[in-house]
């Protein structure tokens, strides 16, 4: 893409009241637009990030046999006082033009579970897996860490529908093992398996999937050696503290690290097919409720933590699976239109290529242009100026590195490919 029909430019401040640096950091990039305090719209560059993630969570999820589908986010009470949910804080409550009450999703549980009673009867039709990457709509009380805690916000949720517990447990594990790969994919180097409560339903945990950044609203007991974790609701009742030996692995001492939450798998059991008579008919004969779980990943707030978990003082350093182009090609002008020349063709090779390129055409000063691709972040960046091409070729540079080297001009897309 050429930078100069991006709509969007770089922004010398971020808006006053600001102080994530994930928000900071991807407003003045113009990945992103705060509409209100807690809402924030995904601009060219940003909606990139957002679909690559998307990307890796789909392909993910459809390996572990998920069908994907899209629920409403208009909600009637109706179905969330089956359950008694309606009251819950996080709830948005709308009036309707009809008198009638309509909610916003803040979860997906009630609304695919009544689909569910519509078309599952018997137990030939289980287990299965439904997922989704759709907008969430939480009231959260304090919003004021940029993109990890949105009142809208993108999350993907997958449901599966079991007879019986075991089988719940076996997927169980099986949606564990995919959100590691996820997250492998995505660049992150440490993310703990926390135990949480199961809540009141469960005798066996939930598990959050958390990320150690100085940013991060929740404190857990990890182990570096093993990453399992305790988050702080279970401190007391499976007696762990920090400097304790790792009761799994025995490893490493336990000890508390800043973390945020990037996805929670949860053990519903019968809380939601149970009040909601989601029944199946059992093999045995007669009919019993669909056994549930649910597993949440947070894809807004995932980008946010990336930000968070990898930045300097000139901007984002993004990870090559999350960036929103591989390369920032940026032509440096002469007066005898030389480099624009050969820029431009570079940056038609490099796509011929398949490689993802951000294309700096724009009539701009150097050191602005070199300003903003440290703010943008993408991972490599090639420099074509008079300097280089009479070093020889073209200056290529990691963001996360200081020096460059020059490669000539014939050799350098063979070598980014
Ligand atoms: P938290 O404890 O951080 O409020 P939660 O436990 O309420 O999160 P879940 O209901 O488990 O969140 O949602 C699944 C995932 O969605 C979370 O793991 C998190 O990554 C993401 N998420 C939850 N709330 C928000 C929010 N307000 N903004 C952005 N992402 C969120
Ligand atoms: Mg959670």
């Amino acid at each position: 893409m050429r930078q100069s029909h991006l709509f969007t430019k770089t922004l010398r401040d971020a808006p006053k009241g600001e102080d994530a640096v994930n928000a900071k950091l991807l407003i003045r990039g113009g990945y992103i637009h705060k509409t209100m305090a807690g809402a924030y719209a995904y601009l060219p560059l940003g909606l990139r990030v957002i679909q690559k993630i998307s990307n890796i969570v789909r392909e993910e999820m459809n390996a572990i046999g998920g069908q994907e589908l899209l629920m409403t986010a208009l909600q009637p009470k109706t179905v969330w006082d089956e359950t008694g949910r309606w009251d819950e804080e996080v709830m948005y409550r709308l009036q309707d033009a009809h008198g009638g009450e309509t909610g916003l999703g803040f979860s997906h549980e009630e609304a695919l579970t009544d689909a569910v009673r519509a078309h599952v009867q018997s137990y030939k039709q289980l287990p299965f897996y439904a997922y989704q990457i759709q907008t969430k709509f939480r009231n959260e009380a304090r919003a004021k860490s940029g993109i990890l805690r949105g009142r809208e916000f993108l999350m993907k949720d997958l449901y599966s529908f079991h007879t019986n517990e075991d089988d719940l447990n076996a997927y169980y594990d099986t949606v564990a093992d995919a959100y590691r790969t996820v997250f492998e994919r995505c660049g992150f180097e440490t993310v703990y398996y926390t135990e949480a409560s199961g809540g009141s339903m469960s005798h066996l945990p939930s598990h959050e999937f958390q990320v150690p950044i100085e940013a991060g609203e929740d404190t857990v007991l990890a182990c570096d050696a093993c990453l399992y974790a305790y988050n702080e609701e279970v401190w007391a009742e499976k007696s762990v503290s920090e400097g304790l030996s790792c009761p799994e692995c025995g490893k490493a001492e336990l000890k508390q690290v800043t973390t945020s939450e990037v996805g929670n798998i949860f053990r519903q059991l019968l809380k939601y097919s149970e009040p909601m008579k989601a029944l199946f008919a059992s093999e045995e004969g007669g009919d019993k409720p669909i056994v549930m779980g649910a597993y949440g990943l947070g894809i807004s707030r995932l980008m946010g933590i990336a930000v968070e978990d990898s930045h300097d003082e000139d901007g984002i350093i993004w990870n090559e699976a999350l960036a929103p182009f591989r390369v920032h090609l940026i032509a440096l002008a002469d007066k005898e239109g030389v480099v624009a020349e050969k820029a431009d063709n570079l940056y038609e090779a490099l796509q011929q290529a398949g490689i993802e390129v951000l294309y700096d055409d724009r009539d701009a000063r150097p050191g602005e242009k070199l300003a903003d691709a440290d703010l943008l972040g993408m991972p490599i960046r090639v420099v074509v100026g008079s300097r280089s091409l009479e070093q020889g070729g073209v200056e290529v540079k990691r963001r996360s590195e200081v020096e460059g080297l020059v490669v000539s001009l014939d050799q350098v897309v063979a070598q980014l490919s």
